[in-house]
């Protein structure tokens, strides 16, 4: 997606005037590239007519760079499609707080639910595990082995067929252990049936759970608004977390959940393993839906990298990504550095103020993992160079996979193509 946003960009960054063909043509594909993105048709037709309203090209003084006016009402717009502007329901340490976890079978639930519980076991909640799944065969020993891998308390049953019961044994169980954030599994099918949403409703009103939270698997496409809201119906859902944005997700999903429930997307699940689960963030989310990273500031910030590290220029066209690379990029160091945070989905990693403390615990985490890593000389030079843990240098050399990833990617662009064929110039 990101590359058909940034051709109708370039496009309109080619053409001198921009008139309002241009906007029309401009929106047309974008339109196209957010519907191959899954998002719903209903929400693109929204957003269409919302950022016609606001950018009134008449009006702009000359002068004015148009082209950035569109990008950023694009930008504001998708944004605000995923704000609901109300917080979600915030659990409080040492005071009891009951979430239940509601989705179809296959979502992600049980999976979700324990990567919620150890997130917030990391933060200081004394969380626990209620399985109140009664209808799929295994359901509790999979919530079990989760629990104990990840030493949290866990409740549920292997002959008790009621859910309803287990929910309320679960929940009373650990509101006397003093528990204070309390998760509650559910059951789900294949479909969105009737038995379902009942069951759902009953263990609802037993519990009383003080959120509850739709997981939704990230990649199901145009289904996604029917599903939420046909599960927003019957409970009263108060947060989404999707499940599977590390595999074929597109993104849309995410836009219909939140319009579908009224509810914010607070967590994204990025992979099978209990760490890998994320704070949402708003912005960072959009800049890798429409691949918006500040092309104007890049294609400036470029050219001064040609002229002061052409090293870094042909590495990076050629699709390399190099430690050296990554170290400037992560400092914001020289212009290299500061280029690619402009370019969608590396400068969203370095926006992540507010998540320290989460890399503070993947820093932890990879402290002792990898030691074939530490020996490598390369890394204790960086580290003393840059005055940095080793630790850290590691967590980078972590994310070094994932920016080479993208820099093949980069590579593979037009745009890329023509500048490698045709020198700066051709920018
Ligand atoms: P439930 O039926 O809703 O409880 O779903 P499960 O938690 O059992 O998960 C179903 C499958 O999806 C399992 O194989 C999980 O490992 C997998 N899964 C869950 N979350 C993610 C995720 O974020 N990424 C990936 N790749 N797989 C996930
Ligand atoms: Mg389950």
């Amino acid at each position: 997606l990101g590359g058909s946003v940034v051709r109708a960009l370039q496009k309109m960054s080619n053409s001198t005037i921009i008139d309002e063909n241009v906007l029309n043509e401009c929106l047309k594909e974008i339109t196209r590239a957010l519907l191959q993105a899954d998002v719903q048709f209903k929400l693109v037709r929204d957003l269409q007519m919302n950022i016609k309203n606001i950018v009134n090209l008449d009006h702009l003084a000359p002068g004015h760079n148009k082209r950035n006016i569109i990008q950023q009402a694009i930008f504001n717009e998708l944004c605000k499609m995923l704000d609901t502007g109300e917080p979600s329901f915030m659990p409080k340490k040492g005071k009891t707080s009951v979430v239940m976890f509601v989705g179809l079978q296959g979502s992600g639930k049980t999976t979700t639910c324990t990567k919620y519980a150890l997130y917030h076991q990391k933060k200081g909640w004394k969380p626990a595990l209620v399985c109140a799944d009664t209808f799929r065969a295994g359901a509790f020993d999979q919530l079990k082995q989760n629990a104990t891998k990840a030493k949290i308390p866990f409740y549920g049953s292997y002959v008790e067929s009621d859910p309803v019961q287990i929910a309320v044994e679960g929940v009373d169980r650990f509101k006397k252990e003093n528990r204070d954030l309390i998760i509650v599994d559910t059951s789900g099918r294949h479909k969105q049936e009737a038995a379902l949403f009942e069951e759902m409703r009953q263990v609802s009103e037993a519990t009383n759970p003080d959120l509850a939270i739709f997981v939704m698997d990230g990649s199901i496409g145009q289904a996604a608004y029917d599903q939420a809201q046909a599960f927003k119906q019957s409970v009263a859902i108060g947060a989404v977390i999707l499940t599977k944005m590390d595999g074929h997700a597109k993104g849309g999903g995410a836009l219909s959940a939140v319009a579908a429930t009224k509810s914010p997307l607070t967590f994204i699940g990025t992979g099978e393993h209990m760490h890998e689960f994320e704070v949402f963030n708003v912005q960072s989310f959009v800049k890798r839906l429409i691949g918006m990273g500040d092309l104007s500031g890049f294609i400036d910030k470029i050219q001064e990298v040609e002229y002061q590290q052409p090293e870094h220029m042909l590495e990076l066209l050629d699709g390399n990504f190099t430690l050296r690379m990554m170290y400037d990029l992560y400092l914001l160091k020289g212009p290299m550095g500061q280029a690619l945070s402009l370019l969608p989905g590396l400068g969203a990693k370095l926006m992540r103020k507010g998540q320290e403390k989460e890399s503070q615990a993947k820093i932890k985490q990879l402290d002792n993992t990898d030691p074939k890593l530490i020996k490598d000389s390369r890394i204790m030079r960086i580290a003393r160079g840059s005055g940095r843990k080793v630790a850290e240098v590691m967590e980078m050399l972590n994310e070094l996979n994932e920016y080479k990833q993208r820099a093949k990617i980069l590579s593979q662009m037009k745009e890329v193509k023509n500048l490698k064929k045709g020198g700066m110039s051709s920018l």
